[in-house]
């Protein structure tokens, strides 16, 4: 500090200022300080630095406020008046322009420079704190923010001297350990760790010593009241110059709450893992992008990969291989997961098949269900779940293909019961197989076609042909073809030789072929293509008839449409077969009707004049005693008996061919039944004789009606005889009574062999019988003929028979003749 003395000792000063002189100037230019002097109100005498527009010498003279910021004049000026008031030195803030132009601030020491014992002047030292205010201002921000976050978080600071072993703890790791007071030293706090954890901490922390490195502790403590609490230590070593390790320094902070979460977590967490593990179902997890994150084992046995496998696939990755039930591919950005993602919504029961790596077909339904994380908007996983119906996928198939089987054999039975009741339904099969050829068309085949051999065992112009296309168009030119183009070397035509099913199958390129036997050039040919023919020989006994052709456009016939064709072929052989046969029958049946026409009329012929001559020398013989010898007579006899049973046969011979050509003929005429009846029974008196049954004849004594006299007498005599044929020598019961609705029965009752109830029916046929021809003679059409005789006057022929007891006969006739009687 300069004084100003007398005056030798200032020019010894000024000597001594003027050697030193740059010494000073030098300094007071390089310090960073500014120093300044100035008068008392502020006029500077002397600056080693001024503002950076200015030098420093144009600065003396002019204010000192001139450097000062103008909120800071007022402290400046106070503290100038303090120091000269006092003549101590003084110390004020302000905020001046020195340094970089900028405003800065500057602590400035001010001190007296006396003069005559008053201060005449005033020393100005000014330093930039500038950069200190800024340093203090962010440890303090610093030292707040710990403060607020040493509260916020509960956390508890504590360090421990490596040295004195000494513990201090803080506020907030007394409130943790609850306790109020800290334990002495290391040893001490160690008690109140948990004693399971104990030796974890000490370990942990001669660790930390030895490395310099505190690696974080979590342990439990117990509190003095009993509590237990989790808490974290973390921490530093601090170490001295020498490098050792001097003192650990850290926080502890309450970790409970986290710890009892994390249990609760890990222990609902192990649950969930242990359930979703267990679950039969497939789970997959995947991210926000369709990433797989996690998936449980039941997903990696259905899709056939590991966890490691799936994990980072997408729905999108073509090795899945997906494809929907119809065999369709199934496109990831379609996938149930895709399409939860994209748009929010669960899906269900989705089907699915994948591919497993093998190559092998799974099928899976899927489920699947979004996770919303993070807000409402957008799902931030998805859940999916899936499991195998690749069984119930095998089964479903597996009904279906036998339900198809099935509709497929029914519509098969179907056809062939159409068919063969179509082909039933008329005699005339080849207009019959016009109808069944259409139906076939197109349920069984795009082409129907049945040709049959002339009768000369050819295809020849005029054979027949039905033919149904889906095509109708192709009908007609096709039989006219047909019927103009035969050849011995049409394939056809060797079908039929060869007596074999031939099967014509598509080729593999698809292209159809022309139906075999097609001449080219024909115009048919291009339009009658089929992808598969079938070419089936109808035969019957060995014979051929023809063939049955089927053909298809699109499909390729299978064994089952073969077997269906083979029996179509074979019904329709058994229709054509069936009709001939009756043709057959009808016509014998017809030949032979002629000739028992002819035969009885033939031999009715010659037989009457010789009844008249027999009958004419059996009455000779009784009157002339010459020839009535006991020899002759008998004789005689015995050839008219014989003669009139040939006539009868005769005569019933001539009534089946009448009966069958619809020529029975009535002679109707007004007459009493009862006289009529007698007399005829009395005919077969020696009949009965011989038969040795004895008759009763039981009548009203007056019965009129208007009946044919000879087909009366024709019915008592027929049922009589065969009363007394098959009677046993019994009793014969003739009754004749008239009936209610002005009818009459005539009933014939024996006692004889009787008739089994199923032959009861059939001995009203011609030609049907039953007994033996051995034991008993016959045509078997006596009842035949009586039946048509009795109806044909309008009335009825029952019969009640027991075997071995005996049979009733009875005939109901109207008494006025059939109801529309002409004759
Ligand atoms: P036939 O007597 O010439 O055989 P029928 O038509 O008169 O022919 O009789 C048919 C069949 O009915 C006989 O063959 C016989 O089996 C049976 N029948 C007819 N009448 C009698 C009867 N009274 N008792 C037992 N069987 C009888």
């Amino acid at each position: 500090m300069l004084s100003f003395g007398s005056a030798g000792q200032r020019s010894e000063l000024f000597d001594e200022l003027e050697r030193v002189g740059p010494f000073l100037f030098s300094l007071l230019e390089n310090i960073p300080d500014i120093v300044c002097m100035i008068s008392g109100d502020g006029v500077v005498h002397f600056v080693n630095r001024a503002r950076p527009d200015r030098a420093p010498l144009e600065m003396v003279g002019e204010s000192i406020y001139e450097y000062l910021a103008p909120e800071s004049h007022e402290a400046a000026r106070a503290c100038f008046a303090r120091v000269v008031e006092t003549g101590s030195p003084g110390l004020f803030e302000a905020a001046g322009f020195c340094g970089q132009g900028e405003a800065a601030r500057f602590e400035t020491r001010v001190g007296p420079v006396e003069h005559g014992g008053r201060v005449a002047a005033l020393t100005l030292i000014a330093s930039d704190i500038t950069q200190r205010i800024e340093m203090d201002r962010r440890l303090r921000d610093s030292r707040d923010a710990l403060e607020f976050a040493i509260a916020a978080t509960g956390l508890g600071l504590w360090h421990v001297d490596v040295e004195t072993r000494e513990l201090v703890w803080d506020e907030g790791t007394l409130r943790i350990y609850g306790r109020t007071v800290a334990p002495r030293d290391y040893r001490a706090g160690i008690e109140a760790v948990h004693p399971d954890d104990r030796a974890v901490v000490d370990a942990g922390v001669r660790e930390s010593l030895s490395t310099g490195t505190f690696a974080d502790l979590e342990y439990r403590i117990i509190r003095p009241d009993g509590g237990l609490v989790w808490v974290l230590a973390r921490g530093k070593a601090i170490r001295d110059a020498s490098g050792r390790v001097m003192r650990l320094l850290g926080g502890v902070i309450d970790i409970t709450a986290r710890k009892r979460i994390e249990e609760a977590l890990q222990s609902s967490e192990a649950r969930y893992r242990t359930s979703i593990a267990a679950l039969e179902e497939g789970i997959v997890l995947q991210d926000a992008e369709g990433t797989i994150h996690t998936c449980n084992a039941s997903a990696e046995r259905l899709l056939g990969l590991t966890q490691a496998q799936m994990c980072g696939r997408t729905s999108l990755d073509p090795r899945w291989r997906s494809v929907h039930e119809d065999g369709s591919p199934f496109p990831g950005d379609t996938h149930p997961a895709s399409v939860t993602l994209s748009t929010g919504e669960p899906q269900s029961g989705v089907i699915m098949g994948v591919h497993k790596p093998g190559g092998e077909l799974t099928w899976i339904s899927i489920n699947s269900r979004p996770l919303f994380l993070s807000g409402p908007t957008a799902p931030s996983a998805v859940v999916t779940s899936f499991f195998d119906i690749t069984e119930r996928k095998r089964a479903e198939a597996e009904n279906a293909r036998l339900l198809a089987e099935e509709r497929a054999a029914r519509s098969r039975a179907d056809l062939l019961a159409e068919t063969s009741k179509l082909l039933a339904s008329s005699l005339d099969v080849v207009s019959a197989l016009e109808e069944v050829v259409h139906r076939w068309v197109t349920s069984a085949a795009d082409l129907a076609l049945v040709e049959l051999l002339d009768e000369w065992g050819e295809f020849g112009p005029a054979h027949a042909i039905a033919i149904a296309a889906d095509d109708a168009t192709i009908e007609a030119p096709y039989l006219e073809l047909r019927r103009r183009a035969q050849s011995e070397h049409c394939p056809l035509t060797e079908v039929v030789r060869e007596a074999a099913v031939r099967l014509v199958a598509g080729r593999g390129d698809g292209v159809a072929d022309p139906l075999p036997g097609l001449p080219a050039g024909e115009g048919l040919a291009e339009r009658m293509r089929y992808r598969s023919t079938v070419m089936i020989p109808l035969t019957a006994r060995a014979e051929p008839l023809g063939l049955l052709v089927l053909a298809a456009r699109t499909r390729t016939f299978g064994p089952d449409d073969l077997a269906l064709g083979e029996e179509l072929g074979l019904r329709i052989a058994q229709a054509l077969d069936v009709a001939r046969l009756y043709g057959e029958m009808q016509t014998s049946l017809q030949k032979r009707d002629e000739f028992i026409a002819v035969a009885s009329h033939e031999l009715r012929t010659p037989l009457t004049p010789v009844v008249l001559q027999l009958g004419r020398l059996v009455q000779q013989t009784r009157r002339s005693d010459a020839l009535a010898s006991a020899e002759v007579e008998p004789k005689l006899e015995r050839m008219q008996r014989q003669i009139d049973r040939m006539q009868r046969l005769i005569e019933e011979l001539l009534d089946v061919s009448q009966i069958t050509r619809g020529h029975l003929h009535l002679e109707l005429e007004d007459l009493d039944l009862v006289p009529l009846v007698r007399e005829t029974v009395d005919g077969f008196a020696d009949n009965l004789a011989r038969a040795g049954c004895r008759l009763h004849l039981e009548m009203p004594p007056e019965l009129r009606g208007r009946w044919d006299r000879t087909r009366i007498e024709q019915i008592i005599g027929n049922l009589l005889c065969n009363a007394m044929k098959y009677g046993a020598a019994q009793p014969i019961d003739v009754i004749v009574r008239e009936e209610e609705d002005d009818r009459v029965s005539l009933s014939v009752a024996d006692r004889g062999i009787g008739i089994s109830l199923q032959d009861q029916a059939r001995v009203f046929q011609r030609f049907e019988r039953a007994v033996s021809e051995r034991h008993y003679g016959g045509f078997g059409l006596g009842l035949w003929i009586t039946r048509h005789v009795v109806e044909a006057m309008g009335g009825t022929i029952s019969l009640t028979s027991t075997p071995g007891v005996g049979s009733t006969f009875c005939a109901c006739i109207p008494r006025h003749g059939p109801p529309a009687a002409t004759t």
